[in-house]
């Protein structure tokens, strides 16, 4: 396998990515576009375009000058902290509740509905539902949290649609931003194909009703995009903030500590380093990370060292540390999911076995799976030193100790026999 010479992607990394003459991945070459962008430029488009929305809202005398899509994290704290108060806009915040919830992400949740002091719209799916769609997308593409990312896409533009609400605005485009889709300039905004293409691995709702799966055309209402004339009739339109405004995780998280006390979690997570994000599913950094681990080779401990090593807040050899100590990690939290769905592990880790990529992983003689390479292997290939950025960081970045164990398993597993799902 061939890796990035500056950060820690792999040639296979999802949803795709390129690698240049120097060796470097298109994650990369974008970040660095970015670092390039005139952000003062950019904040006074931002701050021209909310003005103008926030003018036509009222004129028209509409309750709400704009939406946002929120999950509690640090992202739903910037967001609503700039948008409403930076800008002085009313917006009306949506959460897709996809039941996978870890109690520091509720803990959070309200910790930004108390101090942003909005109007929040909670929708939760049925607990069937999810067990139905968990199980059938595991097997059908290795993804136990498909109805997350297609709940959080799809129900805030329906609820824009029915509110007649034009303006969502989104976080960061971080689906494409890891491995640079697109480059600063295009100004990309959030259409019904990027949500297909980078958030429900290209299968719309309507595609998961079968015999197989269980599901019917009352299962999916959550999943589904509004049609063309209802997002005309209104003039919605995504806008990502990260596109306005340098995007730089770790600064932002403890900003958001610091002025709203959104909560990051202890130190000691089974799959990452990373305290202050994807803190509200317990699965995102766990079981459901570990797949990619199973099919790629690779766990979020990649995705978030190389996004520190773009920021110039890490080192090429303290990331390949962090992936050796927590990729292959088996989490915790997978306890808690296969009780929630009913399945045995063998079944679960099995239900890869066709989705394993060849040149990372071999089986031997006895069935057992190994992987046969890693970005720890790829420690001084050629162009390391040329594609080396400079470190940024002065004097260390430190976040403070969370007060939150969020794979403490025998707490979550009672957490969730109480049917604690709100
Ligand atoms: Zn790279």
């Amino acid at each position: 396998m061939r890796y990035c010479a500056r950060c820690l992607y792999p040639e296979n990394a999802k949803p795709y990515i390129i690698f240049d003459d120097a060796g470097v991945c298109s994650g990369c070459r974008v970040a660095e576009a970015y670092e390039l962008v005139d952000w003062d430029a950019r904040g006074k488009a931002l701050a021209k375009l909310l003005a103008e929305y926030k003018e036509k809202a009222r004129a028209g005398g509409a309750h709400y000058d704009c939406l946002i899509p929120v999950s509690g994290g640090k992202d739903s704290h910037f967001q609503v902290h700039l948008v409403k108060n930076v800008y002085g806009l009313n917006p009306l915040l949506v959460t897709y509740n996809h039941l996978f919830n870890a109690p520091l992400g509720v803990r959070n949740l309200e910790n930004l509905f108390v101090k942003m002091n909005c109007d929040l719209l909670r929708f939760s799916s049925n607990l069937e539902t999810v067990r139905k769609i968990s199980r059938y997308m595991l097997k059908k593409c290795g993804d136990l949290t498909w109805h997350y990312h297609a709940g959080i896409l799809s129900l805030p533009i329906q609820v824009a649609a029915k509110f007649r609400i034009p303006l969502v605005i989104w976080a960061e485009n971080n689906f494409s931003n890891l491995v640079g889709t697109f480059n600063p300039d295009d100004m990309v905004e959030f259409s019904r194909k990027h949500r297909k293409d980078f958030g429900l691995r290209g299968i719309e709702a309507d595609e998961l009703i079968n015999e197989q799966s269980g599901l019917t055309h009352q299962d999916i209402a959550p999943f589904l995009y509004p049609p063309d004339e209802e997002i005309e009739a209104v003039g919605v339109r995504g806008i990502h903030l990260s596109n306005f405004v340098r995007w730089n995780e770790p600064e932002q998280a403890l900003a958001m500590h610091k002025m709203y006390d959104f909560q990051p979690a202890k130190a000691g997570r089974d799959r990452t380093f990373n305290r202050y994000a994807k803190l509200d599913d317990l699965h995102a950094n766990g079981a459901h990370d570990y797949l990619k681990y199973l099919k790629f080779g690779y766990g979020r401990a990649t995705d978030d060292a190389s996004t520190l090593i773009r920021l110039g807040l890490l080192t090429r050899e303290e990331g390949i540390a962090l992936v050796a100590r927590y990729d292959h990690i088996r989490p915790k939290d997978l306890d808690v999911w296969l009780h929630f769905v009913g399945m045995s592990e063998d079944e679960f880790v099995a239900s890869v076995d066709a989705q394993r990529d060849p040149s990372i992983w071999d089986r031997d003689a006895d069935g057992r799976w190994r992987a046969v390479d890693s970005v720890v292997n790829h420690a001084s290939d050629t162009g390391i030193e040329e594609a080396r950025p400079p470190l940024r960081r002065n004097g260390g970045f430190e976040f403070p100790e969370g007060h939150y164990d969020i794979n403490d398993a025998g707490a979550l597993l009672e957490f969730y026999k109480g049917y604690k799902y709100l």
